[in-house]
Order: structure tokens, then C-alpha cells, then sequence
């Protein structure tokens, strides 16, 4: 069994331990929920391997004591959340598929849209910027874009100008 991918769907959230969410059910010492938002870790399925702790580049989990748990009687807990850089290594090499990391709940999968959405724009700008160069810039005959022979002084409000006889 592994940590439910949709458990803020699936849980409700019951409180906080040091900052950190709880999600339950919670029913101390033999269910014990999940901890932790965007990195989180099901303390009734954490075996208390230690993998984690080892892998994590930022040494954001610490142990804490579960005295009493059916599994393991401590718990990787994830201190630091914020700390983490998404290297997926915790997740990945958790041997009881225990800690999931929620990209989307950490604004990747919108960042992953706007960076498409945000790619035209800069493709356009970089194309404009070329034509401008070779335009403005009057490179020798044959010459490239790094051989201007004018100061190019004006910005890229002019750049639609450019763009005209494309269009
Ligand atoms: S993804 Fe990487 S940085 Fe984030 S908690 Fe896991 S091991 Fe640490
Ligand atoms: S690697 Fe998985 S099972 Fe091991 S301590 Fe971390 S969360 Fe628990």
C-alpha cells in the first residue's frame, strides 16, 4: 500500500504539528494520518527506514517518536517543507512508497502552462531582436549579427515596425 496521491481530496485536514498539516483520521498510537502538504509523509504506512532523512539534499525531515504505532515507533516528519527543490529523490527511493511530493499543489504544473504560454512571446522577441540587429545594426555585406556597424540605440517598441511585412 502507498500514500494516497489525492489525499487532500480524499482527508480533511485536523490541525498542525510544528507547522506542518495533519490529515486525518488520527487516532493515536495506531493511526497516526499523514504529515505534511506538499511533501508528505503517511505515518501509517512509514516504516521508519530512514531513507528519507539520508537522501534529502535539504535535510528537511526529522524523526519524530511514535511510541506504540503498529509500523515503526518513529516517523519521518517533514520539518521544513519549504526548503524542498523537488528532487524527487525521498519519493522515489522510499522503500514504502510512504512520501509523495505534490508538484501541482506546488504551483509546477501552472508554472509548466505558463511556460508554454510564456514561449511565443519569447521566441517572438528573440526572432525580433534578430531581424532588428540586421536591420538597425547594418552589419557588413555578409556579416553577422555580432558585426553592427551602427550603434543600436532604440528599444523594442519599434518592434512591431519590424514584424509588418511578415504579417
Ligand atoms: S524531493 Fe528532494 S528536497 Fe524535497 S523532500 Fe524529497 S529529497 Fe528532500
Ligand atoms: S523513506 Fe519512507 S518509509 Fe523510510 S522513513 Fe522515509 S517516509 Fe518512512
Amino acid at each position: 500500500m502507498s500514500i494516497d496521491s489525492d489525499f487532500q481530496k480524499n482527508r480533511k485536514k485536523i490541525g498542525k504539528e510544528e507547522g506542518v498539516a495533519i490529515w486525518g483520521p488520527v487516532s493515536p498510537p495506531e493511526k497516526l494520518g499523514i504529515r505534511g502538504t506538499y511533501v508528505a509523509v503517511d505515518w501509517d504506512i512509514c516504516t521508519g527506514c530512514g531513507v528519507c532523512l539520508k537522501v534529502c539534499p535539504q535535510q528537511l525531515y526529522e524523526w519524530m517518536e511514535t511510541s506504540g504505532h503498529p509500523t515503526s515507533e518513529k516517523k519521518a516528519f517533514p520539518a521544513r517543507e519549504s526548503d524542498c527543490v523537488q528532487c524527487y529523490e525521498c519519493e522515489a527511493k522510499c522503500p514504502a512508497q510512504a512520501g509523495v511530493l505534490f508538484g501541482p499543489s506546488l504551483g509546477l504544473q501552472t508554472l509548466f502552462y505558463v511556460g508554454w504560454l510564456t514561449l511565443p512571446v519569447a521566441l517572438f522577441f528573440f526572432f525580433s531582436l534578430i531581424i532588428y540587429f540586421r536591420k538597425e545594426g547594418k552589419p557588413g555585406e555578409g556579416k553577422g549579427l555580432m558585426n553592427t556597424t551602427v550603434l543600436v540605440d532604440s528599444g523594442t517598441s519599434d518592434i512591431h515596425k519590424l514584424w509588418a511585412p511578415y504579417c
